[in-house]
């Protein structure tokens, strides 16, 4: 998974009702066997939509990407309890409270800050899991967990209002690739 990620920062958040998404300006990249996709947006689901080893996690972030054609590419990154995320901070400094709201960013939010050290992934084809709901997506999910504090588990749940994930699938019709 070769990237680059700091062509093009956020540059609007926004409260859909289901969750926080940060929209990118275009030319943010990242390239997976020879095939470019280019990063749209990310969100958020708490609790964890995806599981590791069978363990699910506060909050994930779903970095969402399209290529030339419309095929996307997902990575997710969970997020376990402990530090404070300082990037978590300043999209949620800026988290519209209102439905249906969005607003420019002020703050620059690089989707970089959001990945864990280690960049190393499980693979596996799958669906998307907010509308729409397209066969065909590829999913990238990294090993590593990054942390979040309890309270900014806290600020999203309260703002969201309810929880945002909805049942893990089972994993029979995707092979995972490591
Ligand atoms: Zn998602």
């Amino acid at each position: 998974m070769g990237r680059d990620y700091y062509s093009a920062a956020g540059n609007e958040i926004l409260n859909n009702g289901h969750t926080i998404q940060v929209n990118f300006r275009p030319g943010s990249t990242m390239s997976l066997n020879g095939h470019t996709y280019e990063l749209k947006q990310f969100h958020f689901h708490a609790p964890s939509e995806n599981q590791i080893k069978g363990e699910s996690f506060p909050l994930e972030v779903h970095l969402v990407h399209a290529d030339k054609e419309g095929n996307l590419a997902v990575v997710g990154i969970m997020f376990k309890e402990g530090a404070e995320n300082k990037a978590l901070t300043k999209a949620w400094n800026q988290m519209p409270e209102q439905k249906n709201a969005k607003q420019a960013l002020s703050q620059v939010i690089n989707a970089e800050d959001m990945l864990p050290s280690d960049k190393a992934y499980y693979r596996f084809n799958g669906s998307l899991t907010t509308p729409p709901c397209s066969e065909g997506v590829t999913w990238l999910v990294m090993k590593e967990p990054v942390t979040v504090s309890k309270e900014q588990v806290e600020q999203f749940t309260k703002v969201m209002g309810t929880h945002t994930n909805r049942p893990v699938q089972p994993l029979n019709a995707r092979p995972v690739l490591q």
